[in-house]
């Protein structure tokens, strides 16, 4: 599956907002956003036009599309799914992002970015219900138990990035530190999933 691969730190400042996309690099002073908050390129720094309506709607779709590390039309996708499940469309958008595979193993802290979670995916470090899965794309469902596999139990990466987490709560994981497995309680309701977005931006953007 195609995937972007040109630097990260551009799209924070691209996005005027620090979207946590390098792990504990995000946290230090070596932050890119901390020392030039401006738009990259030649005029960057001068940028100040009037953004419009749709300005706007386009950001934040491009910044969600950004925190979650996916494609156009991989996102465009979630979208066409969201609208068409019961309930409030960017409710739906945000729960279906958040229990892909990738972004649980990363909400547990078995990775330090989203797209380090990716790789550990796809490299067949994770199980779930004890049936190795390396589609990071994978949604998982309520009460389906993600373990790190026997044999990587002792991958650097994975204690290093739990050692490092963030720490932040998230009442609708279970996470178990000593045999290094989670669950998924629930499928979290919009107030319970701490992503900066104004979804309802990104709904009206796409039903234009
Ligand atoms: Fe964004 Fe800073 Fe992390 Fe780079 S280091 S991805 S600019 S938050």
């Amino acid at each position: 599956m195609a995937r972007y691969t040109g630097p990260n730190c551009k799209l924070c400042r691209r996005e005027s907002e620090k979207l946590y996309l390098k792990g504990s690099r995000c946290l230090s002073d070596k932050c890119a956003f901390e020392k030039r908050s401006y738009a990259p390129g030649q005029h960057g720094q001068n940028m100040r036009r009037k953004v419009s309506e749709y300005g706007l709607q386009l950001r934040e779709k491009q910044k969600v599309r950004r925190i979650y590390g996916l494609l156009e039309q991989q996102f465009h996708n979630y979208f066409v799914k969201a609208d068409r499940k019961k309930g409030i469309t960017g409710e739906n958008l945000l729960q279906l992002l958040e229990c892909r595979m990738d972004n649980i193993v990363y909400r547990l802290g078995f990775a330090p970015s989203r797209k380090s979670a990716r790789q550990l995916v796809r490299h067949r470090h994770f199980t779930i219900n004890g049936r190795i899965v390396d589609i990071p794309s994978f949604q998982v469902k309520v009460h389906d138990v993600l373990q790190v596999k026997d044999k990587s139990k002792s991958i650097d990466i994975i204690h290093l990035a739990l050692k490092e987490s963030r720490g932040e709560q998230i009442p609708w994981l279970r996470l178990n530190k000593a045999s290094l497995e989670g669950e998924l309680l629930e499928i979290p309701k919009r107030d319970e999933i701490p992503t900066p977005a104004q979804e309802q931006l990104i709904v009206e953007l796409y039903s234009k």
